[in-house]
């Protein structure tokens, strides 16, 4: 039995009309680590959240805009230039109904970031004006697959165990990051400036949100395709207790 990923979405407007997006690279990533993806529109009604919520397995938050800095009691620096509130809004409610159920979780760059906020923690809203002396987080120009730099896993972490690495080398794209972890998480990998580059739930649900993006580098380098299997052998856990 393939599990179902259900994967968060983000609305872009064109124009002429307004489309439910999100990369292919998060959908060709979980199909290739044995996974059904779906995606889940920008619907913030609480009864539609619980349909979808009965319907997957496990759900993936992606990427995307800057969460509002309002929603963790800061104005916003100079550089928050992109928000979205409502998908603020619709992502922390589905967050936090996904994590009364137990259902796994994957937490990608703003997923990860939506996930700290939504839990209690605070960012860093611009890496660069806020953190002296950091590396590049953010090489816009860099294809999407090229590793940029390195990330040390703390050995106690789920991250350890699914990469068997104390070292990777990620892309980054990214000009915020998690300040204050929220409660029940723990920081599981960092870069060598002292950034955190993933956290971890404590608790027994699995939630491991990482700041790289593995969905664009499973092509290039298939050993990224670890972190969805792992998701998706929770998924077919979660299934079975469901
Ligand atoms: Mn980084």
């Amino acid at each position: 039995m393939k599990p179902i990923i259900g994967i968060t979405t983000f609305c872009e407007d064109k124009p002429k009309k307004t489309y439910s997006s999100v990369s292919y690279n998060y959908i060709k990533s979980v199909h290739l680590a044995g996974g059904t993806p779906i995606t889940i529109p920008l619907i913030k009604t609480e009864e539609d959240i619980q349909n979808y919520l009965d319907i997957v397995d496990a759900l993936l938050f992606s990427g995307g805009e800057d969460v509002n800095p309002l929603a963790y009691g800061e104005n916003p620096v100079r550089e928050v230039k992109h928000t979205s509130p409502e998908r603020d809004e619709y992502e922390t409610l589905l967050y936090k109904e996904a994590l009364k159920r137990n259902i796994p979780i994957l937490g990608i760059c703003r997923g990860t970031q939506l996930i700290n906020i939504a839990s209690g923690g605070t960012l860093y809203q611009d890496i660069n004006s806020q953190v002296p002396n950091t590396l590049g987080h953010c090489p816009f120009e860099n294809p999407v697959h090229n590793l940029y730099h390195t990330v040390n896993l703390e050995a106690d972490s789920k991250l350890f165990n699914i990469f068997e690495a104390k070292e990777l080398k990620v892309n980054s794209f990214h000009h915020q990051a998690v300040n204050k972890i929220a409660p029940n998480f723990k920081a599981t990998a960092f870069s060598s400036d002292g950034i955190i580059e993933a956290i971890e739930y404590q608790g027994d649900s699995f939630i491991v949100c990482v700041q790289w993006h593995p969905e664009d580098l499973t092509i290039h380098h298939p050993h990224f395709v670890k972190l969805f299997k792992a998701l998706v052998d929770e998924a077919i856990r979660y299934n079975k207790l469901k």
